[in-house]
């Protein structure tokens, strides 16, 4: 269909060229008298460089190619034939097809190259505009969400009655600008994984002490469901960054908690296999149907009736970064409830170095 509709476009752009050419060289026949047929040569380069102006290289080397043998035919002695007597007349001929095929090109090529700057300049403008969105979601929006959080938590332990209104209002207050700050979190992570700023700082950790500490950050939202962590006893290290994919992880372990019933279980189990690290987060949610589960890790795309209170982003973004970490996120519904997401990063034995701080 875009095929056609371009041979069409092209076509259309060969045929006006075709007109332009013609109406020129009736033109030429008025002026010639007055002007002399190597004027007419001018005029004709003068045509094709207008040309060059507004069509591609095609239809512009067409041109070319048509108006010097027409300027022969037409005007040049001796007229009605494609034959040259004098010699200089050859050279003119020779040299008008060069430079008007040269001009041609050459006044493309300065068409392309502004076209790239401009290009170039509404880049910048929007990674400029793109930097000011993610430095106006970090400082002026994030900023005073954590003074709030901090003022309400402050409020809260001051509270002489933990069971009052203006308690369970303050918990409310702490759980709403949460849970703000974490779809602040996803859209910055989401910004920086579109414009590929993400620039991971890696080192050597322990990827079950990764799995701990979000476990500790998810603590209070995750209250009301029971978390388990399985692990191997020896430490299974991992060289990546350890915020990217703590957040990775959250995002996983976050949606376990959203999409099951409270006082269910939320298993998370880590161990080696083989070239691999493979960390599992087992829910006895409701699971994902098997026609929606090559959807769920779209950007903005959420189940059909999830609850309202999420931006379709986490498992977006869980999956970007596990990407950027050479890895891979996958999901499957249990044999008898629930879903899993399996994450498997590529694992590598640490230098003995890292053991050893450890120990
Ligand atoms: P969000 O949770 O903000 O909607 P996500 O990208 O994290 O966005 O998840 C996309 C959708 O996948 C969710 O809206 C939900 O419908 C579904 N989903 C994700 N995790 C689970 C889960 N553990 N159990 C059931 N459904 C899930």
């Amino acid at each position: 269909m875009m095929k056609t509709a371009f041979s069409r476009l092209t076509l259309f752009h060969y045929l006006t060229v075709l007109f332009w050419i013609t109406l020129i060289t009736a033109a030429n026949h008025i002026i010639e008298p007055y002007a002399g047929y190597r004027a007419i040569g001018f005029i004709y380069l003068l045509l094709v460089t207008i040309l060059s102006l507004i069509y591609s290289f095609g239809p512009v080397f067409v041109a070319a190619l048509l108006s010097a043998p027409i300027w022969n035919y037409f005007f040049i002695p001796p007229k009605g034939t494609f034959h040259i007597h004098a010699p200089e007349d050859v050279m003119m001929v020779v040299a008008y097809f060069v430079v008007a095929s040269v001009n041609g090109f050459l006044t493309l090529k300065i068409r392309q190259y502004s076209q790239k700057t401009h290009q170039m300049r509404l880049l910048q403008e929007s990674e400029k505009l793109h930097q000011t969105l993610l430095n106006c979601i970090s400082h002026e929006l994030r900023t005073p969400l954590t003074a709030i959080v901090g003022a309400a938590t402050t409020l809260q332990s001051r509270t002489q009655y933990p069971n009052s209104d203006t308690s369970s209002l303050l918990t409310e207050i702490i759980s709403s600008s949460e849970r703000l700050n974490h779809v602040f979190e996803n859209l910055l992570d989401m910004t920086r994984c579109e414009s590929g700023s993400i620039k991971p700082q890696l080192e050597w950790f322990d990827m079950t002490e990764l799995l701990h500490f979000t476990m500790e950050h998810l603590a209070k939202f995750a209250a009301s469901h029971r978390l388990h962590l399985i692990s191997e006893k020896d430490s299974i290290y991992f060289y990546g960054d350890f915020n990217l994919l703590e957040h990775a992880f959250a995002n996983i372990v976050r949606n376990a908690v959203s999409y099951s019933d409270n006082g269910s279980d939320i298993t998370i189990r880590i161990h080696k296999e083989l070239a691999s690290i493979v960390i599992s987060v087992v829910d006895r949610g409701p699971g994902i149907p098997l026609e929606n589960m090559s959807s769920i890790f779209d950007k903005f795309y959420r189940l059909p009736g999830t609850p309202v209170g999420g931006l379709g982003l986490g498992l977006s973004i869980a999956r970007n970064l596990v990407e950027t970490h050479g890895g891979t996120i996958t999901v499957k519904n249990n044999s008898d409830k629930g879903s899993t997401f399996t994450t498997c990063l590529p694992y590598r034995e640490p230098p003995d170095s890292v053991k050893e701080t450890t120990l």
